[in-house]
């Protein structure tokens, strides 16, 4: 392994970084810092964050920068305006001993002609977000028709933002004969095109594999149903006693209510989204930072750019929409070597994406039972003994009270003493888990789990279970169903229930229209394709018969999809759901 020196870095960076405690360089610095000290070379570095990658790029940058010349040399583009203040931050220090080199973070949310004055102030390396970036431009405060190095940090990000456009119109701007580096977690096709467009040549540097997680982040994965998420988080987070976490989720208002919960629980815990004021964020985040938040509930969005070294945990509490995000989510912990565990709660439903997601980062996820309230409060013992036994005693500032103390005591034995400084500590916990039931894990009875289910599945009273035999995989949706009935007929027919399946669909219509509803759709084409459409029951694998015949009350969850999918739950939804007004949908 090369030292830094004998990667060329110059001896006054070499002197700052010791300072900030980089010994040897690491494996994205060992394959970058010599290529871009030389000229017009272009890499496409595929690593996470906590690799080391701003150094990477930044050393190099700050080496090549003539400090004589006040005019923009180098231009780094991130995503957030976080991650634009790090990058700034990182570099200052880099260039501790060398004279005279400003660096300027340009970004969204604050004041532009701040920004202004210090880029006419004379700026050798601008960290900019792409929007900011381009409203500087067109008011013509900063030209780079001088740079000689682009840095595209987190990409993937930015394009995932939708700065695509707003890069296209940066890049252009910037000279051909340049050092341009571009780094993602994830080499997705919209990056490959930007590579393909803007570098010459490219190097490609992968550290790791290809889309691999950090090497040193355990994935574990709990899988249980929706109503217990909130309760195996909380589970989770009273297993760990020292964990310090990101919870993501996947919306604002989700964001918000679970920290709200976890505050109102006792734990200390904050959110951050975007509905918060710059000056709220900050304050969040400078909590977190300083660890006096142990818990911080954020969105993926909010949460770029905060650069926290030490996270023990990452806590997926709702998978990302965007399966590549999990890697983003996962690289902030682990870091700098240190390992780290990202935890994922899903449901049955989410096999496939954790599937995904699992060919993505290149490992599995241990699938793990919730912990039980024994586990826990064993944990939780353990580590309350733990501090008791190392906790420091100030003999000086304590010595006045203690003989009170020892008087007061006096009487408890030993043992005594011992039961009440744990139950102390304890009672709460003991109390929530003895009055909890235990969260039990999902569990998906085998392939055809979904079919047995259906098979048992009556339908509202009053309502007929039809099979169609298009699914999924025909790209058959309830609209195409509202569409096919509304092509067939001008008959008002009220629709129930409807299971669109991989290869074929249930669906529920009024008693009295389903043979009708039979007679008008099966043979007809969909797609080209012949379809047969028959009661339900007469399909082996989904026969209802005692159901039907029984008619019992279904249960609500029974009667209407799930909210998310646009529930038979009240009048109007159910009008919408009737063909004849489907037109209007
Ligand atoms: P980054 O991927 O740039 O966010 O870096 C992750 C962390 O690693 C930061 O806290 C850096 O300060 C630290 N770091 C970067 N390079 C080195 C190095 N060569 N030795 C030790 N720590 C480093």
């Amino acid at each position: 392994m090369n030292t830094f020196e004998q990667l060329g870095v110059s001896q006054p960076i070499h002197q700052a970084i010791k300072e900030m405690g980089f010994e040897n360089p690491m494996p994205v610095q060992q394959e970058v810092i010599p290529y871009l000290l030389g000229d017009n070379n272009d890499i496409v570095a595929l690593a996470q964050t906590g690799t080391g990658k701003t150094a990477a790029f930044g050393l190099p940058i700050v080496q090549k920068t003539n400090v004589t010349n006040r005019y923009p040399q180098s231009l780094i583009l991130a995503p957030t305006r976080e991650l634009c203040l790090q990058i700034a931050k990182d570099i200052s220090q880099y260039a501790k001993y060398i004279n005279g080199l400003n660096v300027v973070a340009v970004y969204g949310g604050a004041s532009i002609e701040t920004q202004i004055r210090s880029i006419k102030r004379g700026v050798h390396i601008v960290v900019a977000t792409p929007g900011r970036l381009i409203d500087l431009m067109q008011r013509k405060a900063v030209s780079l028709k001088t740079v000689s190095n682009v840095v595209l940090d987190e990409a993937d990000e930015m394009l995932n933002m939708g700065f695509t456009d707003s890069i296209n119109t940066i890049l252009k701007e910037v000279p051909k004969e340049r050092n341009m580096l571009l780094f993602s977690a994830t080499m997705s096709r919209e990056i490959a095109s930007i590579a393909k467009d803007y570098l010459n040549n490219p190097k490609e540097i992968t550290i790791g594999r290809k889309n691999e997680s950090t090497s040193t982040v355990e994935h574990i994965a709990y899988t249980v149903q929706a109503k217990d998420k909130y309760a195996t988080l909380k589970r989770i987070v009273d297993f760990h006693p020292t964990i310090y976490s990101i919870i993501f989720c996947r919306t604002r208002r989700e964001t918000q209510e679970i920290a709200d919960k976890l505050t109102k629980d006792g734990y200390d815990a904050d959110c951050l989204h975007g509905e918060l004021s710059q000056a709220q964020r900050d304050s969040v985040m400078q909590k977190f930072r300083m660890k006096h938040l142990q818990l911080l509930v954020a969105t993926d969005v909010a949460a770029r750019g905060l650069d926290v070294d030490h996270l023990s945990h990452i806590i997926n509490y709702s998978l990302p929409e965007d399966t590549e995000s999990y890697t983003h989510r996962s690289g902030r912990t682990g870091r700098a070597g240190r390992s780290g565990v990202s935890i994922a709660i899903c449901n049955l439903r989410e096999k496939g994406k954790l599937r995904s997601i699992e060919r993505i980062i290149g490992r599995e996820f241990k699938h793990q039972e919730v912990p039980t309230g024994t586990a826990i409060c064993e944990n939780q013992l353990l580590h309350i003994i733990d501090k008791i036994q190392h906790v420091e005693i100030n003999h000086e500032e304590i010595e006045h009270i203690i003989p009170l103390a020892y008087e007061k005591l006096a009487e408890l034995s030993k043992e005594e003493l011992i039961q009440r400084v744990v139950s102390l500590q304890f009672n709460n916990l003991l109390d929530y888990y003895r009055n909890n039931n235990e969260v039990e894990t999902a569990k998906d009875n085998g392939r055809n789990a979904g079919q047995s289910k259906r098979k048992g599945r009556n339908p509202e009273a009053g309502y007929s279970r039809l099979f169609i035999s298009v699914g999924k995989n025909d790209k058959f949706n309830p609209g195409c169903l509202l569409d096919l009935m509304n092509n067939n007929t001008n008959q008002r027919i009220d629709l129930g229930r409807i299971d669109i399946m991989r290869n074929f669909s249930f669906f529920e219509v009024e008693d009295d229209k389903a043979q009708f509803t039979v007679d008008l759709l099966n043979n007809k084409r969909w797609n080209g394709n012949k379809m047969t459409v028959e009661f339900a029951e007469s399909k082996g694998p989904t026969s209802d018969n005692s159901a039907r015949r029984k008619k019992r009350k279904p249960s609500r969850a029974e009667r209407g999809y799930t909210a998310a999918r646009g529930p038979k739950r009240n009048k109007k939804n159910k009008r919408k759901r009737n063909f004849e007004s489907a037109g209007s949908r």
